[in-house]
């Protein structure tokens, strides 16, 4: 990887007080790996507690709702997230987009107003795996990416792609080295399409989908693979930094 490997953990609905302790010493050892960018969402209910405690790692939310602050019951907006000291949100993740019927509309909103609120954006795409052996893996993955991503114009560097494979995620399959940096290269010729080449070399692009201490360094070193989006490793410290060391 030619630039700074970007190392997200994604906590998912997981983790009460008592996980703290686990963010940090994420963050205590993320202070001798500067090398990488670690970063941690952890859900919204921690968000402000491990921001104070954090003074390396970047922290996020794991989705936000698309408009401004508002009668909106339970939901949480972008402005909010910052003024709690997230840096950045995950937005249309394949579990957002199944359970709560996200569409790609839906998503690009959320992306507009995390933008809008200063925050950076990591989007999810990926696709089944009725889709990937059907041979439309790459068509429907820039399908997904075309109509969710922000306008020309928007402060498109702040984006991260996360290409996670639905049938990877939490299941213990990964993707092969090939099929990853296959679909990775399309991702970046359609940024670079879109907001040209400038613009698309800030864009990172994660791989998630069972990303473990014992494959991080294989996937990592996949050409055009910038950093790792990592669920159930990221939940204990010890299994998060062994995927860190090997980036
Ligand atoms: P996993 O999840 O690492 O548990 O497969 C990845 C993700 O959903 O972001």
């Amino acid at each position: 990887m030619a630039e700074r490997p970007y190392i997200v953990g994604n906590w998912k609905m997981n983790g009460t007080r008592a996980m703290l302790s686990e963010a940090r010493a994420i963050d205590r050892a993320a202070q001798r790996y500067m090398k990488v960018e670690v970063a941690l969402a952890p859900p919204y209910t921690l968000i402000h507690a491990v921001h104070r405690e954090a003074e390396q790692i970047g922290i996020g939310a794991q989705d936000c709702h698309p408009g401004a602050e508002g009668a909106h019951t339970g939901d949480i907006a972008a402005s909010m997230l910052a003024d709690a000291g997230a840096k950045f949100v995950i937005l249309g993740h394949s579990e957002r987009r199944q359970d709560h019927g996200e569409t790609n509309k839906l998503i690009n909103a959320k992306i507009e107003s995390a933008l809008e609120a200063g925050l950076r954006v990591i989007l999810c795409c990926g696709e089944t795996l009725e889709t990937r052996d059907a041979g439309d893996a790459e068509d429907f993955v820039l399908r997904q990416l075309k109509s969710a991503l922000p306008a020309f114009g928007d402060p498109a560097e702040r984006l991260t792609i996360a290409y996670e494979p639905i049938w990877a995620i939490g299941t213990g399959r990964t993707a092969t080295a090939q099929d990853i940096e296959a679909m990775h290269r399309a991702i970046r010729a359609l940024l670079d399409n879109t907001y040209g080449e400038d613009v698309s070399a800030q864009v990172r692009i994660l791989y998630g989908g069972s990303v473990k201490p014992e494959n991080a360094r294989e996937i990592l070193s996949t050409p055009e693979v910038g950093g790792a989006l990592v669920g159930g490793a990221s939940l204990s410290a010890e299994s998060f930094l062994g995927i860190v060391v090997g980036a």
